[in-house]
């Protein structure tokens, strides 16, 4: 089954910052994310990129349409499950604080130690925590202090990584990453995404031209999806 299916998903807030609205969010979004591979979403501000990840979490039901995980339709599965298969990145520094072990195990203080050097493997942070005197139990300044932006943008995503989500989502950050910092959580995310679905808010060129399908959000729905060089192509 591919990981993540809209099938004519329509969606629009009936509360909250903008409410009452008319405009849907999502007025028959369909697309397909399979099970492996990185999936850039793009689209202008406003399109519905944070909503759709919303969506994905079943942070609200759809008006219309499905939305399927793993073949099952969201609607149907227990909340627990949804938030078991879906890993959600949060990159906000402020949220780092302790050791970088306590941050890691955030969301998981069960998690044993195999578990905790995979993720940090995997998000390549191991020759990084070589380096510390305390290792894992070094403990990070004010708001991830002690690491570089780019470090502790890893280090979220080592945390993400030890739910063993099946999608994992991530809004790239606007922030100036130099490029050094940049192709190295590029390189994380196709590690990763060759075990699970990433799904990734696009915010930089660079990420689109990586990634191995693009969803183009505009005006409520999928306007395109496929690699980079079909959409090309298509103009
Ligand atoms: P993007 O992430 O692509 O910028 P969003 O998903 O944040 O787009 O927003 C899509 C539309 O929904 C925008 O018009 C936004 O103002 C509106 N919106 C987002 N969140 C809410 C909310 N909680 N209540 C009402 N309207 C919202
Ligand atoms: P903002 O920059 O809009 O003030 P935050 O910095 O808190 O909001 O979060 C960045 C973006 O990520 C916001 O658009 C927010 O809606 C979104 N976001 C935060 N948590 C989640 C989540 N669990 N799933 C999907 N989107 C989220």
């Amino acid at each position: 089954h591919p990981a993540v299916e809209f099938h004519n998903v329509r969606f629009t807030y009936r509360r909250g910052r903008q409410a009452p609205r008319t405009t849907p969010v999502l007025d028959g979004a369909s697309f397909s994310v399979p099970a492996r591979g990185l999936t850039a979403v793009v689209g202008p501000s406003g399109a519905g990129k944070t909503t759709l990840f919303q969506l994905i979490e079943r942070f609200y039901p759809v008006d219309g349409g499905r939305v399927l995980l793993g073949g099952r339709d969201i609607a149907t599965l227990p909340l627990d499950t949804v938030r078991g298969l879906v890993g959600y990145v949060q990159q906000d520094s402020a949220a780092l604080r302790g050791t970088i072990r306590e941050n890691l195990t955030y969301a998981r203080p069960d998690a044993d130690e195999d578990a905790v050097r995979e993720a940090v493997e995997m998000a390549g942070l191991a020759p990084v925590i070589a380096r510390l005197p305390d290792g894992l139990d070094t403990e990070l300044g004010d708001q991830g202090s002690g690491l570089s932006g780019g470090q502790r943008q890893r280090l979220c995503i080592a945390r993400t990584l030890l739910q063993r989500p099946a999608v994992m989502l991530l809004d790239e950050a606007t922030s100036h990453l130099d490029a050094d910092t940049e192709r190295e959580v590029r390189d994380v995310l196709r590690r990763i995404s060759r075990r699970c679905a990433v799904i990734a808010v696009a915010h930089r060129i660079s990420t689109v031209i990586d990634a191995d399908r693009i969803v183009v959000l505009d005006g409520g729905r999928v306007r395109a999806t496929g690699v980079h060089q079909d959409l090309m192509a298509r103009d």
